[in-house]
């Protein structure tokens, strides 16, 4: 029976640092002139993204091809699909044509999940609602590992739209069970009300919750998910909560600035800061999302499914 990476909550230390190791071999095949591997030649991989998505579903393709694998991509739109039964039938649809695995994007929390109760195949979560981003989580925790050398008693700031943030529930998972001490900050109307139970300091103010931090992560106002008003608007939400030069100054000198994209400059981040290649890791964590998405189709579905623990 695959077992399905669905999210970072439950998984053990050993098993982020393995999959982080694993990673970084194929950091160095990426780079290699000849990108590939064959570990997962024969098998197939189909991703179904309800949701929109660039970088996410390129991104597990190029992996997935990286490794030798056969990938369909199955585009649908949120409009056309209507929520529980037909979720299900589309997951036994494709169940039946026998995939190896199934990289899963939704537009509602815990669908992933459900969908993978129904399949054989291992099933990866892309996104579900505001629930996990488990492989943004990942790809982040390996860019400032190689940055910093550990994620251990590093302070992290993320920063802007923690409510409707899958990436903002991935990393504080992430960075708690690894060790990291984790702020959030933002406007009141932003912050989850359940904040007490994960673990972070809360900060309403970008002077005071940046103010000596290890890592400023920076997240997309997810207007998508609003159905009121959150903020007075987007310049105002700039002045207060918008990442430049100056609110930088109070983090550490040698700070790294992240952030998951899409970004919209002039909101939550300015392009001096967004391009500024001495603080900026933002690509980089673009190139980490193909090795750690290459190090869990491996895990999930190549000859290391019992190497790698808990995940597998
Ligand atoms: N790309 C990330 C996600 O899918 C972050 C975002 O959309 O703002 O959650």
């Amino acid at each position: 029976m695959p077992r399905h990476l669905l999210g970072i909550e439950g998984l053990s230390a050993e098993s982020i640092e393995a999959l982080l190791d694993l990673s970084e071999t194929y950091i160095d095949t990426s780079r290699s002139l000849v990108k590939r591997r064959d570990v997962l030649a024969g098998r197939t991989l189909i991703n179904i993204f309800f949701e929109n998505s660039t970088r996410t579903r390129t991104s597990f393709e190029v992996a997935a091809k990286r490794l030798g694998a056969d990938v369909i991509n199955m585009e649908v739109a949120a409009s056309s699909v209507k929520k529980g039964e037909t979720l299900l039938d589309t997951a036994m649809t494709l169940n039946a044509m026998l995939p190896d695995a199934l990289v899963v994007r939704h537009q509602e929390s815990g669908a992933v999940s459900l969908l993978a109760q129904k399949v054989n195949c291992a099933v990866i979560n892309a996104g579900d609602g505001q629930h996990e981003h488990p492989t943004q989580a990942l790809l982040d925790a390996l860019t400032i590992r190689r940055r910093k050398g550990t994620l251990r008693g590093l302070v992290v700031a993320i920063c802007g739209d923690i409510l409707h943030s899958r990436v903002a529930r991935s990393n504080i998972h992430l960075l708690n069970i690894m060790g990291a001490s984790v702020r959030v900050v933002g406007p009141a109307t932003l912050i989850p009300t359940d904040i007490d139970r994960l673990g972070v300091e809360v900060h309403h103010s970008m002077r005071t919750g940046l103010r000596d931090a290890d890592i400023v992560m920076m997240l997309r106002l997810q207007t998508e998910r609003m159905s009121g008003s959150f903020v007075p608007s987007t310049s105002e939400y700039f002045r207060f909560f918008g990442l430049d030069q100056e609110k930088l100054k109070v983090a550490k000198p040698g700070a790294l600035v992240m952030h998951p994209g899409p970004m919209n400059r002039g909101v939550e981040i300015d392009s001096a800061v967004a391009d500024d290649l001495k603080r900026s890791v933002i690509n980089e964590q673009v190139e980490m999302g193909v090795a750690v998405r290459m190090a869990c189709l491996d895990a999930l579905m190549g000859g290391r499914r019992n190497s790698v623990a808990g995940v597998v």
